[in-house]
């Protein structure tokens, strides 16, 4: 049998981080674990230190405290260095290159990789994961709609060989049904052995796939646990549901 995700090792462990801009704090004391192939969603309100969370794991922002990756500590990396060792960012508004076709965007997410035959059969592996690319190779991205959009910058973080992908409010400005695709496509790429940090202010659709989760609100971890406790918590209801 195949242990559950939460038995698995961590592959990411951040202790009692701080991090800001000038004077201001907009992330204290975080302390989080994401382990192999679980899925975790950090969730929370506009502006409630989602966002400074995952520059600090890229390595973009400076921090105190310590964050461990594959069990070694990471505050000393630069941006590059995590990068290449697959903590991987699907940005918030995807930033593609609109004016390039689907599969330069693809191939740019692999530019760091040498070994070119075998990008070219990683290339065909995520157009299976992503029929839609695969049907859309030659278009220019900036002429595809925002879902095919996101599908295009999530196949082009899978280019760069992610062990941990994080995905940056997947959802925003989506239609549900195109979300559920995402979704969908999100649990193929867990099953494939990808660990998946899911960041959303859509705190009801991010527990409602992912294993566990963490609640943000400005800048501290105010609720964490299994993603189906945090659904049922009343508070949390109230406060995030409007039920
Ligand atoms: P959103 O969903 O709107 O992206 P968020 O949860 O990702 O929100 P952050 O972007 O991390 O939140 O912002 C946390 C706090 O830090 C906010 O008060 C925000 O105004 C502030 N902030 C974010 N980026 C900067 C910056 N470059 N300079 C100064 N303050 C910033």
């Amino acid at each position: 049998m195949n242990p559950s995700p939460q038995s698995n090792a961590p592959l990411l462990q951040m202790s009692g981080v701080s991090a800001g801009y000038g004077e201001m704090l907009a992330l204290e004391n975080a302390n989080l674990e994401i382990r192999e192939s679980e899925i975790v969603a950090l969730v929370g309100s506009n502006g409630a230190g989602k966002t400074t969370l995952l520059r600090v794991l890229s390595r973009l922002l400076p921090c105190s405290g310590e964050i461990r990756y594959q069990g070694r500590p990471i505050n000393g990396s630069t941006p590059d260095q995590v990068f290449e060792q697959g903590m991987v960012q699907v940005p918030e508004g995807r930033q593609l290159f609109d004016r390039m076709s689907v599969q330069d965007n693809l191939l740019m997410g692999a530019y760091h990789r040498k070994n070119r035959s075998e990008v070219a059969q990683d290339l065909e592996r995520i157009y299976g994961l992503f029929p839609r690319m695969a049907e859309r190779r030659k278009q220019l991205a900036g002429s595809m709609s925002g879902g095919e959009q996101q599908m295009c910058a999530m196949a082009r973080a899978m280019m760069a060989q992610p062990r941990l992908l994080m995905v940056d409010e997947m959802s925003l400005g989506l239609a549900p049904i195109i979300v559920d695709q995402l979704m969908e496509v999100l649990l193929s790429i867990r099953s494939q052995g990808v660990t998946v940090l899911l960041v959303e202010q859509d705190i009801h659709l991010a527990l409602a796939t992912a294993d566990r989760g963490y609640v943000l609100e400005t800048g501290h971890i105010v609720r964490s646990g299994p993603a189906k406790e945090l659904i049922d918590d009343p508070e949390l209801q109230k406060a995030y549901l409007g039920l």
